[in-house]
């Protein structure tokens, strides 16, 4: 992996702000192509040939551009974010590493693992203190001011938000060891699934819910439901927080099998 990037002295404004402006064009433009290409290659193609995996059926029209606008926001606070946590590397006040055998090859797996669980408890404890009242009306309700979702609401938070959802990244690698393709494959992933999970069309297979590895994966249906409902299905991409903490919704069984019936 060319690592030269990491030569260059990012305190100095100019170089900062260039390294700023590639990240954050990159995250916003793989924002829209990936959002697109997910509205264009799975929701409209679904829509045409199992139309009940279309949950969320329409929006109000102004919602989508007011998504994108969040959107970019958070885009650039993630660029600041992203550059601060190379200077952070380049400072050695991060336990990035990226020789292969540094750690045992086992460690890579375990450690993927390990932060999935890490960031799911983070994300569940974090979005029910979205939720107090006193919180809710300043922060969390820009996002939640889409209650019928799509691919758009995946990045569109208050800019509060968006430095809570983005720090748990940085705050990992600063405390446990972690391959720079792990922190990339993490860093995928939640773009990934936050588009699968707002896109309101229901994508994964009817026997998912009887699987015992399967039905611990949120998908969209289940974060529809948070959208709609408010007070339910609080977790990010596993189930299993809110199992525990008794705040899956009652109504997710029936609207599982109405989206994935017949097959
Ligand atoms: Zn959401
Ligand atoms: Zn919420």
């Amino acid at each position: 992996m060319d690592l030269t990037f990491l030569q260059r002295d990012y305190t100095v404004p100019g170089t900062f702000l260039y390294l700023f402006c590639v990240f954050t064009v990159i995250i916003f433009v793989r924002y829209i192509i990936m959002s697109g290409l997910y509205q264009r290659w799975v929701y409209d193609r679904l829509a045409r040939i199992i139309p009940r995996r279309i949950i969320s059926p329409r929006y109000p029209k102004d919602q989508k551009m007011k998504e994108i606008m969040w959107s970019g926001i958070s885009s650039v606070l993630f660029g600041i974010i992203g550059v601060l946590m190379i200077m952070a590397w380049q400072k050695g006040y991060t336990a990035i590493y990226v020789d292969w055998v540094e750690y045992p090859l086992w460690y890579i797996p375990f450690s993927f693992v390990g932060a999935l669980f890490v960031h799911e408890t983070y994300y569940y404890w974090i979005h029910r203190w979205l939720h107090h009242p006193k919180i809710y009306k300043f922060v969390h309700r820009v996002h939640h001011e889409s209650v019928s979702t799509s691919v758009w609401t995946s990045f569109s938070f208050h800019p509060i938000e968006s430095v809570l959802q983005a720090i748990i990244i940085p705050l990992m690698v600063m405390i446990v060891p972690m391959h720079l393709s792990v922190m990339l494959v993490l860093l995928m992933i939640m773009t990934l699934s936050a588009i699968i999970n707002h896109a309101g069309v229901e994508i994964f297979p009817s026997s998912w819910r009887r699987n015992t590895v399967m039905k611990w994966f949120i998908g969209s249906t289940h974060h529809d439901l948070h959208h709609r409902r408010f007070t339910k299905n609080y977790g990010l991409y596993f189930t299993f927080w809110d199992i525990w903490m008794d705040t899956e919704s009652e109504e997710f069984d029936a609207r599982w099998i109405k989206a994935t019936e017949a097959e």
